[in-house]
């Protein structure tokens, strides 16, 4: 990183909101990941788009983390600028059944404000351990629910540097996907509409859910959560086991005994063994049901 593009990031961010080399194992769910060349954590959303802005145009390659829930980085890390969208963390409530949150804020903490304040709609994100500003990349969605069902608007930075406000049905949201993605959108804040619920149902249903992902999901280790996108008329994980990779390792990285939709960081993985061992499942679906796992899992950096 030159000292000039250093000092021009210093006017914007605090000394130390600044950090370099951050290790990102410490900034993803699946404990992996090599050094970041600058991380920084703008103060708002007029600091992020002053960052952006400034990195765009002094050529410097970025990258948005959220809670790096779905993420696999390098164990040589990223030569660029990770900038982490946490401390937007504003949440409040618009009018009624309308929440605004900031991009940084966690699902969790949208889920347990809307049941505080009985708004339904948002139970089925709970467990779901990103921020909202991921789940709008992303279309995270749950037992029966995705963000496209609940989304009015998204704020963001768009390509040019300019401040838009997108309408829900112009993020295009898809199984996994939106436009937002596409373009390389930053999300800074969204607008959610929830209704009006009985607070004791609301608990009861999330309750329910956090339960169900317990006795069918990993959770006791570290992973990125479904590794692949389920494919069209079938399911990873069925899939994955018919190939017969259940409990299937490379290095510390295994397909989880407990969902074989999840690779696990079983013991101190590298991103690398996570890598090759993805890889190999693919290939081995393939030979078996001639089927092409696509990975969900966004990859960064050199693999
Ligand atoms: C145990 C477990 C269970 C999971 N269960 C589910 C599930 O049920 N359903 C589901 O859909 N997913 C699930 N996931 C995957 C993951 O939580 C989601 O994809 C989540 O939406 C990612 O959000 P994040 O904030 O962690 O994003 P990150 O992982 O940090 O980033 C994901 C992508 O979004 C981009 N991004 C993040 N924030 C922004 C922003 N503000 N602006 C622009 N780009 C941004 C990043 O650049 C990256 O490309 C699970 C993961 C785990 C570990």
């Amino acid at each position: 990183m030159n000292s000039e593009v250093l000092e021009g990031l210093r006017e914007i961010v605090p000394n130390e909101d600044i950090l370099i080399d951050e290790l990102m194992s410490r900034h993803t769910t699946f404990r992996t990941g090599g050094p970041a060349s600058l991380f920084l954590r703008p103060g708002d959303e007029e600091a992020a788009l002053k960052v952006v802005r400034f990195l765009r145009q002094n050529d410097q390659p970025f990258f948005i983390l959220g809670n790096g829930s779905n993420l696999l980085i390098s164990d040589k890390g990223y030569d660029g600028v990770v900038i982490s969208l946490e401390k937007l963390n504003d949440l409040r409530i618009e009018d009624d059944t309308t929440i605004v949150a900031e991009a940084g804020v966690l699902n969790s903490a949208i889920a347990s404000f809307a049941r505080d304040n009985a708004l339904a709609g948002f139970e089925f994100a709970a467990g779901i351990p990103g921020t909202i500003g991921g789940a709008m990349i992303m279309n995270a969605g749950a037992y029966g629910g995705e963000m496209k069902d609940i989304t009015v608007s998204v704020r963001a930075i768009a390509s040019d540097g300019v401040v838009v406000t997108y309408k829900g049905e112009e993020c295009d949201f898809g199984y996994r996907n939106s436009a937002l993605k596409k373009r390389g959108d930053v999300v800074t804040s969204v607008r959610l509409t929830l209704s009006k619920g009985d607070q004791e149902e609301i608990s009861e249903r999330m309750k329910e859910l956090a339960l169900k992902r317990k006795e069918k999901q990993p959770l006791e280790y570290p992973s990125a959560g479904s590794t692949f996108k389920r494919p069209e008329g079938y399911f990873a994980g069925k899939l994955i086991e018919d190939a017969g990779l259940r409990g299937f390792s490379v290095g510390g990285a295994q397909v989880s005994e407990k969902h074989c939709g999840f690779v696990i960081n079983k013991d101190n993985a590298t991103s690398a063994d996570i890598y090759e061992l993805i890889c190999e499942v693919k290939k081995r679906v393939y030979e078996n049901s001639g089927v092409t796992l696509e990975p969900e899992v966004i990859m960064l950096g050199e693999f």
